[in-house]
């Protein structure tokens, strides 16, 4: 059998299960059914006994007797089969609802077997139901396959009479004929890193002849996946280098250097030196800047982003900082202002919620170079935006942008890209998925600051938790109190926030204190006005939902409150404690919980008393979540793979990256490799977008 023929022609396959293996699990072809890998193997060897079985035990391998075959009629053509298996050590009662006869006819009283399944314990006695069977004779399968294939099947496939050994038994056969499978990397690359060839792998990866094996043809399929996702990225990496020229910021002036000598406010982090310079060198190279910035909550990232659009006038390009919502705008357009007061540069603010006469205006002169930076939401994005010359784009918080939105971005004069992030990405991940981005890290946070104190509390410690506010306040500090969306409806969300309003100011009562409200449902001017009041300091508290995450700056409030805190997941409260411990004060941050949680809400809860770390945050998120689910991998919707973890596959990470790097190197057009072209012409449509990523 060739790898492309249609799966229903495989002996044992026919029109009904090729239909269920086609709806099911995707396989069309012979190579498809091959590609579907064991999630685990059964050891015939590690034969254990009915006395030792337990409720994990699992599939189990048991020798001994069959007795007691009784078929009792379930209906027109349809039986079940019953019978005991003893083993000396006790029995197992067995029974079988399908094919019935063919187990009928074999099984002899004096015949030992070997008995593959899944024991259940029920009243006391261990019930198997549709075991695997095999006379146990001196040159018994166990010789020559050890180990047996465990799938992945769906209760369709069961009903269908595909369970995960009959399954097993489809793959045997293939195994058995398939063949005409090329070698997918280069022979050098096999040889340098001992791989087992394709073919064998494929083949030993459904039937080992031994652990080592299993765990040899695993490691080549998982250098596969690796390999092939570096290839892409380094590759699309590589052409946007050789064909995007990028603007050429030769001069630094005087934009840059008033800045830089008059007004900035604090030295920079040894960090944000570093990271400076980084983009300096790059927006100074010719080629097109793509630059990822990963920097923990509080790292400074807003100074580093300005600095660097500062060079964008002082080279005659405008610049322009997206941000994801109207407050964080508006929060940087004030914080540009302020900082570039009596300087030459001119700032200005684009959001959806500007009146139409004052957008016109602004529209107007960025088309005419009147502006040289612009701050904004995705107002930025659309298509009457123009730019007389934008050189820069920054885009801060990056995962509440898609990919898409990035792409329109590019198309307004081909700017140098830095994307921003607090969400830091674990190595590894950062690795596969952003192989074709530069990145810089500040892994450094300005002097003075305390780690956040992170407790967790439940409803009974309430008066205890408002008494240790009412003590921060009284001090003259400020507290958060955030909400989680709960609801797919604002209405409701609203109520659970009004609610909550209601309990703090039942206990803060005015005038004494002031409480400010948040909430997605407001105007952007509403939303502006409230965080102004608590901002300037004339309320001490902010009763928020999570509009408030991203980037809001308030460096006299001390205590976060996070309610219903099992509801978030770890990026997302990592962002949030990151609104607090901002100045030089010893913050909190208290995670109120209800008292039952499950398995994961502890876990998450406990990662965040234990550690304020982003990046440890993140591989724990990492780790509890499953990559599958990790927000960027998501968006980017190509990380498919199958064997390979970015968690724990981090060594093999990087020696594919390296592999990858050596290849290009050597051989940018991967001239003399040409199955790696072949595979690259196939791959180009997916991997489009990634020009812009
Ligand atoms: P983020 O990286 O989370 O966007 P910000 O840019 O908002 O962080 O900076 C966090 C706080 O740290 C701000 O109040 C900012 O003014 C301050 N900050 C930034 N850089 C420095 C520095 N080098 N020294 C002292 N404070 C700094
Ligand atoms: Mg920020």
């Amino acid at each position: 059998m060739l790898p492309g023929d249609d799966i229903v022609y495989l002996k044992g396959v026919g029109p009904a299960k090729a239909k269920l293996l086609a709806s099911e699990l995707g396989v069309h072809t012979a190579a498809d059914l091959l590609r579907c890998f064991p999630f685990r193997h059964i050891d015939r060897t590690a034969q254990c006994t009915v006395a030792s079985l337990n409720e994990e035990s699992g599939y189990v391998v048991l020798h001994g007797f069959i007795n007691g075959l009784t078929a009792t009629p379930t209906g027109k053509n349809r039986e079940r089969l019953n019978a005991t298996f003893t083993d000396g050590t006790g029995s197992v009662q067995l029974a079988w609802f399908a094919g019935t006869r063919w187990v009928r006819e074999r099984v002899k009283p004096s015949v030992r077997y070997t008995l593959i399944g899944k024991p259940t314990l029920w009243n006391g006695q261990w019930q198997m139901v549709h075991p695997e069977l095999e006379p146990l004779t001196a040159d018994s399968a166990a010789d020559t396959a050890p180990l047996l294939p465990v799938y992945n099947t769906t209760d369709k496939m069961k009903r269908g009479g595909l369970g995960t050994r009959a399954l097993a038994r489809l793959t045997e056969v293939l195994v058995g004929c398939i063949g005409g499978i090329e070698d997918t990397l280069p022979h050098d690359v096999v040889a340098r890193h001992g791989l087992m060839p394709y073919f064998d792998a494929l083949k030993a990866i459904h039937y080992p002849a031994s652990r080592q094996q299993l765990e040899a043809a695993r490691n080549r399929l998982k250098f596969d996946e690796l390999f092939f996702l570096q290839l892409d990225y380094q590759y699309a990496h590589l052409s946007r280098r050789q064909s995007s020229e990028g603007h050429v910021f030769a001069h630094v002036g005087q934009h840059f250097n008033r800045f830089y000598s008059e007004k900035i406010p604090f030295p920079l982090t040894g960090a944000q030196k570093r990271v400076v310079r980084e983009i300096r060198d790059d927006m100074h190279s010719g080629r097109q800047m793509n630059r990822l910035l990963q920097g923990d909550v509080g790292s400074g990232k807003t100074l580093v982003a300005l600095l660097a659009m500062l060079l964008a006038p002082d080279n005659g390009f405008q610049a322009c900082l997206m941000a994801p919502t109207e407050i964080l705008a508006a929060q940087h357009f004030a914080n540009f202002r302020h900082m570039l007061e009596g300087l030459p540069t001119r700032v200005a603010l684009l959001t959806g919620s500007l009146r139409p006469a004052e957008k016109r205006l602004i529209k107007r002169q960025l088309a005419a170079g009147e502006i040289d930076l612009l701050v904004g939401t995705h107002a930025l994005i659309e298509d009457d935006v123009i730019f007389a010359n934008l050189g820069l784009v920054v885009i801060d918080e990056q995962h509440r942008f898609g990919v898409e939105q990035r792409a329109k971005l590019w198309a307004k004069g081909q700017p140098h890209i830095l994307v921003m992030t607090a969400t830091p990405i674990p190595r590894t991940l950062a690795m596969t998925l952003y192989g074709d981005l530069d990145c810089s890290v500040i892994d450094e946070l300005p002097p003075g600051r305390r780690p956040v104190a992170t407790v967790h509390r439940m409803e009974p410690n309430r008066l205890r938790v408002f008494g240790f506010l009412k003590q921060q306040i009284d001090l003259g500090r400020q507290v958060y109190f955030v909400y989680p969306l709960i609801h797919e409806s604002e209405k409701l969300d609203l109520r659970d926030l009004e609610d909550g309003l209601e309990m703090v100011q039942g206990y803060f009562p005015r005038p004494q204190y002031q409480t400010s409200m948040v909430h997605g449902g407001l105007s952007a001017d509403e939303k502006e006005s409230e965080m102004r009041r608590f901002k300037e300091g004339k309320t001490q508290i902010m009763v928020a939902t999570t509009v408030i995450e991203v980037g809001v700056d308030v460096p006299n409030a001390t205590v976060m409150v996070i309610e219903n805190a099992e509801r978030f997941g770890l990026s997302q409260l990592h962002q949030l404690r990151g609104r607090v411990g901002r100045g030089g004060e010893q913050s909190f941050c208290i995670l109120m919980t209800k008292d039952r949680l499950s398995s994961t809400a502890r876990e998450r809860i406990r990662t965040m008393c234990e550690t304020t770390d982003g990046f440890k945050i993140a591989e724990a998120d990492l780790r509890l979540r499953g990559p599958g689910d990790v927000q960027g991998l998501q968006q980017s919707g190509v990380l498919d793979l199958k064997l390979a973890s970015v968690v724990d596959d981090e060594p093999m990470v990087a020696a594919t990256r390296d592999e990858v790097r050596r290849l290009l190197d050597a051989d940018p057009s991967l001239a003399s490799y040409p199955t790696l072209q072949r595979y690259l012409q196939q791959s180009k449509n997916k991997f489009l977008w990634s020009k812009i990523s």
